[in-house]
């Protein structure tokens, strides 16, 4: 076989600080790896600017022009890290043979993708970069990213444990993936869905060279509970067994009160009443919010809207021939 053409696709939100080392780190391994003959120097870097407020674009735009090997796709706004990821992959596939995606800030280490390209020549079709120590992030970020894979081991999603989104595809498994054609792409749970022979590889995760993470609190919950709700009903059934479970209790307190009332002792308080309105009302509120967000998912995935726009794309028309940015 040839060597393959590589494509390695790095999603870019508010980024400036980091993407000079980005620029020369990526592209120097790639060099050495063309020269090393592993992959074709038909390969590329590709960047994707995901609508972000500072300088990423010009500087991305400036090194395309000066650097062969760096490419950039520039969306029209920001549409977040998992739809930015697959605006480069879905841009790249057809010129590619394999693609890797990795983050902007080189968290992972990058010496990694030449074992990643190592197993695509032995036949895998995805590969899972998995960290095998978590020590660089705080111990917050890692118990409650340890619990979020317990979570969803438990209801029933299998994900690659210590994975992010650091891995390769084929291009065939690029091509498979375009057809999950959901909304909310949580490509962690979707890969494994893939199929395809798989592995992984493992390697430690350093700390950010610079700038900060893009992933706040909010943002983490709201990705923990994105991947769980586009992924399982079991909170819903959860919700249906907490309703269950305290009809029966009720039923039973009904039964006791009124046999209260017929031995002639019927002064109780209203505490327990009042506890136990309360009690069930947050409940229902609880499992209608639930519903809800299932619901809301349901909107969103009717009414199709497209999960990225390209605003300028240099990866399949040289950058010249766009309007400057
Ligand atoms: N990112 C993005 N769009 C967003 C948020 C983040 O493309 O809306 C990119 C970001 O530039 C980085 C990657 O996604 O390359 C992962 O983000 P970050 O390093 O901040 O996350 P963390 O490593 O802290 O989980
Ligand atoms: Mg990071």
């Amino acid at each position: 076989m040839n060597q393959p053409i590589l494509t390695i696709v790095v999603p870019c939100y508010n980024e400036e600080e980091v993407l000079t080392y980005t620029f020369s780190q990526l592209s120097g391994l790639l060099k050495e790896m063309i020269n090393d003959k592993i992959v074709s120097n038909r390969s590329k870097i590709l960047f994707v600017d995901d609508g972000s407020k500072d300088h990423t674009w010009p500087i991305i735009y400036k090194e395309s022009l000066k650097n062969d090997l760096v490419r950039g796709l520039k969306l029209s706004r920001n549409v977040g890290h998992q739809n930015a990821l697959l605006a480069g992959l879905y841009t790249a596939k057809s010129a590619s043979d394999c693609l890797i995606s990795i983050d902007a800030d080189l968290q992972d280490d990058i010496e990694v993708i030449k074992d990643f390209v190592e197993k695509f020549s032995q036949g895998y079709e995805v590969v899972y970069g998995v960290r095998n120590d978590r020590s660089s992030d705080s111990f917050f970020k890692r118990s409650t990213a340890q619990g979020f894979y317990k979570l969803m081991k438990t209801m029933g999603v299998d994900l690659v444990y210590n994975h992010a989104d650091f891995r390769l595809l084929s291009k065939r498994a690029v091509e498979e993936l375009e057809r999950f054609d959901e909304v909310n792409m949580f490509l962690r749970g979707i890969v494994p869905l893939i199929g395809f022979k798989s592995t992984s590889v493992y390697y430690e995760r350093k700390e950010r060279t610079a700038g900060e993470t893009k992933y706040p609190l909010k943002k983490m919950l709201s990705f923990a509970f994105d991947g769980i709700t586009s992924f399982s009903v079991t909170p819903i059934r959860f919700v249906m067994f907490v309703g269950l479970t305290s009809f029966f209790v009720s039923m039973f307190f009904a039964l006791y009160f009124l046999s209260l009332k017929f031995f002639g002792n019927t002064e109780l308080g209203w505490t327990s009443l009042i506890t136990s309105i309360w009690l069930i009302g947050g409940l229902q509120l609880i499992a209608i919010g639930l519903v809800g967000e299932y619901i809301g998912k349901i909107y969103k995935e009717s009414k199709r809207r497209p999960k990225y726009i390209v605003d300028i794309d240099s990866f399949n028309l040289p950058i010249r021939e766009h309007r400057n940015p």
